[in-house]
Parts: C-alpha cells; structure tokens; sequence
C-alpha cells in the first residue's frame, strides 16, 4: 500500500509545477524530478525534495505522477538510466496528453517492468487545477484507481474513471476535443461574419456564451438519440441544419469570405439530405460517418 502523503512529480512545465504544488499544499512529502532542475526551485524553497535522478524521483514514493509535453519526452524519461528497473512496484499515474495507442504502449511497459499503471487526461488549464469540478479523464485497472483516487483528487475534484481499459482517458479526451475544435471552427467563422458585418466581436463572443448551456443541453440529447438508435424527430429535424448550412456558404459566399467552413458543413447535410436523412432527427447524420 501506498504512504498516502507521499508523492513523486515528474515534469515540471506549466502544468506539473500546479500539479507539485497542489499536492505541497495539501501536506504531501513532494519529490521532485525535471529534466531542467532549475525549474525546481521555488517548489524547493516550499519543501519539495528534488531528487538527482528520474529514478530516484520513482524509487522514494510508491505514487508518481508524470505530465511532460508528450509521449516522445515520456519515452525519453522511460528510457534513461535506472528507470525502468526504479519502477518495480511503484504505481505510475501518467497525466501526459497522448493517443490511444501510447497509452496502450506505455501500460503494457509499465506492466513488463512491474508497475500498476492509470492513464489520465487533463482536460483544464494550469490556473484550473485542483478544483471540485476541474475534469480529469482517468482509466486503467480499477483496484490502481482506487488507490491513486485520493491523490488525483488533490489535483481534479471533477474525475470521470472510463474503465479498466488504458486506453479509454486518451480515447475520450480526443472524442471531448473533436467537440471543442467543431465549435471552435464554428466559432471562428461565426467572427468573421460579426467582422465583415461591423459587429463588436467581443459581444458576439458573449452571445455565443450566453447560447453555450443550451446548447449543451441539445448535444447531451443528441448523444442519447445516437446511443437509443432511435432517430425519429425529437428536437430538430434534419433538414433544417441542411437548409441552415446551405444559408451560411451561400451568404459567405455573397460576402466574398472565407467558405471553407460552410462549405465543409454543407455538403455533409447535403450529402445526408440526399441518402434520405433529411426526415430523421439531425443526429442521424452519424450514419453518414459510420461509412
Ligand atoms: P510544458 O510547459 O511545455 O512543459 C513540458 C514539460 O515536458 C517540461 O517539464 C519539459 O522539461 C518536459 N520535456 C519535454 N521534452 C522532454 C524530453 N525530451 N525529456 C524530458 N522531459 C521533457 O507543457 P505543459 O503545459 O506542462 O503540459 C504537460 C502535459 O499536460 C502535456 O501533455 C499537455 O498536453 C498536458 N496539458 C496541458 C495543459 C495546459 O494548459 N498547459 C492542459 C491540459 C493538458 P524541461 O522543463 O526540461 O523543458
């Protein structure tokens, strides 16, 4: 079992700098480890320890908590001296962004050099650690989340375990991201048309804020009509995203800006229209994605 005030933090950029000192402020014996150890410092003059090597950092603590910029700088810490063997009996909660593939590899290597294994997604900025609802996307065997779950709460109160599967938080993490950057696409043609009309684009923003919770809520439902396979009219019929779409390219078009977006947008409802979905419920368009 773990001493379940120790902790080992490996990676001190922006993020793993929050993540030490998130758990020094909740009383934790810290160590430390960076490639640059400079950047230990002021967690030092706090009380962390910094340890001379990444496997010293892995061998003190019985839980480490890796976050470095990708799975290219954790395979260069996976292969640098002693660390394979210091992992022996250590539980690694690797809180580094990467594919559904890494997080497979990087188990079943942990696993070979006999360490439990979570895999994690942080899905907030540095500034929006260590709250009751900052989310944290976490999966790997259930009895090592149970107990890495008291310290990652140190760092998200909002945990969302996906299963024993390592590969799941990277998985869902890229399914919530494909979400945000289709509104962010959106969201960036929508400034253009506030620019090309004269619109305060700062007040366009609010607007689109103020629009969010519902249709948050209208996502949600979405989701459900996918899941129930049920794609009679419930909320919003097909065609009027085919005919809404079609509206923003032409008038993008008229406008002389960028159409890419729209036109993008348009032909999937149109291409959907024409297999015959228009009558369903505008979730249906996921049939046109399956082929
Ligand atoms: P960062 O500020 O760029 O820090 C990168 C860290 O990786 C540093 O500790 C750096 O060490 C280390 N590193 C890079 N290449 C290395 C290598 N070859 N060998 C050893 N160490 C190496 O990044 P960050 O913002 O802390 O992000 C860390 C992780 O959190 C990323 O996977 C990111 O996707 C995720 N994340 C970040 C945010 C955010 O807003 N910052 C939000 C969600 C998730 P040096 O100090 O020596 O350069």
């Amino acid at each position: 079992m773990s001493n379940n005030k120790e902790v080992s933090v490996l990676g001190l950029g922006a993020m793993g700098v929050v993540i030490a000192r998130l758990f020094l402020d909740q009383g934790y014996k810290v160590t430390l480890w960076n490639r640059s150890a400079d950047k230990a410092d002021a967690l030092v003059a706090r009380g962390a320890v910094l340890a001379r090597s990444a496997a010293e950092a892995l061998r003190v603590s019985r839980v480490a908590v890796m976050c470095v910029y990708d799975y290219r700088a954790a395979d260069a810490i996976f292969a640098m001296d002693g660390v394979a063997a210091a992992l022996d009996g250590r539980l690694l909660a690797q809180l580094t962004t990467g594919s559904p593939k890494d997080a497979r590899e990087a188990e079943v290597w942990a696993h070979r050099h006999g360490a439990a294994y979570l895999e994690g997604a942080i899905q907030a900025a540095p500034d929006q650690m260590g709250r009751p609802d900052t989310p944290l996307l976490v999966s790997g065997a259930q009895a090592v989340f149970v107990e890495a779950e008291p310290f990652l709460k140190v760092l998200a109160g909002g945990i969302v375990y996906l299963g024993e599967k390592a590969s799941a938080a990277a998985a869902m993490d890229l399914a919530t991201l494909s979400s945000i950057y289709g509104t962010m696409l959106g969201f960036l043609h929508g400034a253009r048309i506030a620019e090309h009309e004269g619109f305060d684009v700062a007040e366009y923003g609010r607007i689109v804020a103020g629009i969010m919770p519902t249709f948050a809520g209208f996502l949600q439902h979405e989701g459900a009509v996918i899941q129930s396979g049920d794609f009679t009219i419930s909320q919003s019929p097909m065609r009027i995203s085919v005919e809404a779409t079609q509206r923003i390219l032409q008038t993008a078009q008229e406008a002389g800006i960028n159409t890419e977006f729209p036109t993008f947008a348009a032909g999937l409802f149109r291409r959907a229209d024409a297999a015959g979905l228009g009558g369903e419920e505008l979730a249906a368009l996921i049939k046109l994605l399956r082929h």
